[in-house]
């Protein structure tokens, strides 16, 4: 294996890691050599189910619950690498938006980015160096009618991904953000939460519209999606910091 692509004996936290982009990023890095993963996910038996040779530290617990970041802080010692990927679903029009709807998406997606990220950036910092990224969204860069709060979230957490690329660079600590287009994963299927909020637009037309305008005319694949970040946290990414990579089969021309 190229060895600016091995992540040998490393330490990698990644939230959201019990389905999808996740799960997928999870074997990634223990096919790569990981010493030790922290996997977070509000599915705990998703997590129970993911089969991987490292050692792991699974925790069943909301990124946007302060409570488990002070919780974590002992299994964040030695952390090099860090994936906030945890996120929901969440459509609507602004001008029909109602605050509970908005609240709940901004919670999850933009609160437990913050929440994970500051945890795992002074974790990084103790370590003495390290590597991040967030997952965003081509809808924070494009917008997409009636994908508002879900659009807003995203383009908020690639713009965080930027500042603390800024601060963290004196730490020898890299932040970028993956933009992805559509990825065939559970978070199109959603639960009652996510029908609920799709009720404005409708979930068919949402992916009838993402899907007619992508050039390559398919969703991505989790394990295509999980290469990348894995790219942008190792050393092959080493002079790449507060980048924002769209990979959205040409979605966002
Ligand atoms: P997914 O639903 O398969 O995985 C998301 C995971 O996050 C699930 O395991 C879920 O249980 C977990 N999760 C949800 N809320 C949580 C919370 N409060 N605390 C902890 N874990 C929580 O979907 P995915 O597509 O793999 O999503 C991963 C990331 O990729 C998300 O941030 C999503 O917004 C982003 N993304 C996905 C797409 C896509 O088309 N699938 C496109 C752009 C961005």
């Amino acid at each position: 294996m190229n060895d600016r692509l091995d992540f040998k004996g490393r330490t990698a936290l990644i939230t959201g890691a019990a389905s999808g982009i996740g799960a997928a990023c999870a074997r990634f890095l223990d096919r790569s050599g990981s010493a030790r993963l922290i996997l977070v996910d509000v599915d705990e038996a998703g997590l129970s189910a993911l089969d991987l040779q490292c050692e792991t530290v699974r925790i069943a617990g909301s990124v946007d619950d302060p409570e488990l970041w002070s919780r974590l802080e002992a299994d964040l010692t030695s952390l090099n690498h860090a994936i906030v990927n945890a996120g929901i679903g969440g459509f609507g029009e602004i001008a029909n938006l109602d605050l509970a709807e908005w609240r709940r998406v901004m919670s999850v997606n933009l609160d437990g980015a913050f929440l994970t990220l500051s945890s795992a950036l002074r974790a990084m910092q103790k370590t003495g160096g390290g590597s991040a990224v967030v997952t965003a969204s081509v809808t924070g860069v494009k917008p997409v009618p009636g994908i508002g709060p879900y659009g807003v979230a995203k383009a908020g957490v690639a713009h965080m991904a930027r500042i603390a690329a800024a601060e963290n660079a004196k730490h020898n600590i890299r932040v970028n953000a993956i933009a992805p287009g559509g990825v065939d994963t559970a978070i199109w299927e959603g639960g009652e939460d996510f029908l609920k909020s799709v009720k404005a637009i409708g979930r068919e037309a949402t992916l009838k519209t993402m899907a007619a305008t992508t050039p390559r005319g398919q969703f991505a694949t989790p394990d295509e999606l999980a290469g990348e970040i894995g790219f942008l946290l190792s050393d092959m990414a080493a002079n790449m910091t507060g980048h924002v990579m769209i990979s959205d089969g040409g979605f966002s021309f």
